[in-house]
């Protein structure tokens, strides 16, 4: 059954129309999170009319903006009525159509005000079709949004023809992974790994990501192993009134239970944590197939991001590490660092391979860096690996105003000859 434009804008005019919400869940805990609002018809006598039926035909005019924001403010109404409870933020559908809306930004924002409301409440969904052919004024468009502190979703990511190369670019918050990717109950080996890689993409992006249609336990569990943040679908509910979906946030805020991340999370967000550990204190980490000459290189340049990697060869790799080296380190680092000296050492039995440089920073100042070589081991290939880690030493100033400090007090206290300990002592400390 298709309805015409007339019979939407009176059922629109009269109230028929009205918002359900659909809760979202966060994959390892299955706690409430969010919210996304949906549309229905409810006729007169009581049926109700799937956006499937009305939505297309009103994407033909403007008749669906004006749905749209009618659906935004039912969510803010809704918004204000969770302000005894905890407010889960809502996302709102809109139509390729707002792109073209002048203002649209100031306008969501102006709503939202006028409810009293926090922004981040607030989450514009944006299909993915409605990229293509749009693409220089969706990034606009989505840059004013974000800038008025409300976050952006992509819509249904797979069901279209839409690049990487393009979604790469766009400043999105979230990524709603359409249910179209599932459709083999993610127990086929080719579908898994096309989830995998959009799940890797996402994160690295540093996009959250959100996986409609969810409707079987194999799905939450091969989901919950990708790092999938949050989960819409059938499993946990389906879209529901207001009054349920009101009651069901009630219910939450009753039974939030404290859960240990650390009994739950995946391998590779473990992973992902010791990383962050592990950054905190060595800068960059290389690593090396010395067999093969290459290498694979993740520099952390600020805490809030993650790693960015880069891969080459690694005898270039080396002579580039030279030229930033202190003139009077050069020597020794290429011959310590040179392919033929690592695999020796390792062949000769050693563990690791360490020296201290100093090394020319971008701001133009020589610093102390200690390279240390680990070697390690792959299952699954013979090649001779090594981890290196690099890690940025005090200032030798300061450690050379410490020792002379300490130097100062042991003669202080001992009144003897102390050449010979403070030989060692700066032997030691490098300095
Ligand atoms: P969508 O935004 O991708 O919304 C998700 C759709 O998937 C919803 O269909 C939801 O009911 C359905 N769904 C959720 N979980 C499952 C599941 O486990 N299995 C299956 N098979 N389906 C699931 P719905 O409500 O029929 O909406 C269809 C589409 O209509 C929406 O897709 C959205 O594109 C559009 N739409 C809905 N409300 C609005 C609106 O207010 N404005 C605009 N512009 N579009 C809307
Ligand atoms: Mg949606
Ligand atoms: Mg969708």
């Amino acid at each position: 059954m298709k309805y015409t434009a007339e019979e939407i804008r009176s059922a629109l005019q009269n109230g028929e129309l009205t918002a359900y919400y659909q809760p979202q869940y966060d994959t390892l805990t299955s706690q409430l999170k969010s919210a996304e609002a949906l549309v229905r018809w409810i006729k007169k006598d009581g049926t109700v009319v799937s956006p499937f039926f009305f939505i297309p035909v009103a994407e033909e005019s403007d008749l669906i903006m004006e749905i749209d924001w009618y659906v935004a403010e039912l969510a803010c109404k809704t918004l204000v009525k969770q302000n005894v409870m905890p407010q889960f933020p809502i996302s709102v559908n809109f139509s390729r159509r707002h792109i073209q809306e002048k203002n649209f930004a100031e306008k969501l924002a102006a709503l939202m005000d006028r409810y009293e409301l926090p922004r981040p409440l607030m989450e514009v969904e944006i299909t993915e079709s409605a990229m293509v052919g749009n693409e220089a004024n969706l990034l606009d468009w989505i840059v004013s949004i974000r800038n008025a502190g409300f976050s952006v979703a992509i819509d249904d990511f797979g069901s279209g023809l839409s690049s990487l190369q393009f979604v790469k670019d766009i400043p999105a918050d979230v990524l709603k992974i359409d249910k179209s990717l599932l459709s083999h109950n993610c127990e086929d080996e080719k579908e898994r790994i096309v989830l995998e890689s959009i799940f890797t993409f996402a994160h690295r992006l540093h996009m959250k990501t959100v996986a409609e249609g969810v409707e079987t336990k194999e799905q939450l569990g091969f989901l919950r192993s990708c790092d999938c943040i949050r989960i819409q679908g059938y499993l946990f509910a389906r879209p529901m009134p207001e009054a349920d979906y009101l009651s069901l946030c009630r219910g939450h805020c009753a039974v939030d239970e404290p859960t240990d991340i650390l009994q739950m999370q995946s391998a590779s967000s473990a992973i992902q944590l010791l990383m962050e550990a592990v950054f905190r204190r060595y800068p960059l980490v290389i690593f090396t197939n010395l067999s093969r000459n290459s290498y694979y290189m993740m520099a952390y340049d600020d805490f809030t991001r993650t790693s960015c990697p880069s891969a080459g060869i690694f005898d270039e790799l080396i002579e580039h590490g030279t030229e930033t080296m202190h003139p009077d380190d050069r020597a020794v680092f290429a011959e310590t660092f040179s392919r033929q000296n690592i695999i020796a050492q390792y062949k000769n039995g050693a563990k690791t391979l360490r020296l201290i440089t100093r090394q020319l920073g971008d701001d133009g100042i020589y610093r102390r860096v200690e390279t240390v070589d680990y070697f390690v081991r792959s299952g699954s290939s013979p090649d001779i690996l090594a981890i290196t880690l690099c890690e940025n030493l005090p200032d030798e100033t300061d450690t050379q105003a410490a020792v002379s400090a300490i130097e100062a007090d042991l003669k202080a206290i001992c009144g003897s000859n102390l050449d010979a300990v403070m030989e060692v002592v700066r032997k030691r400390l490098n300095t």
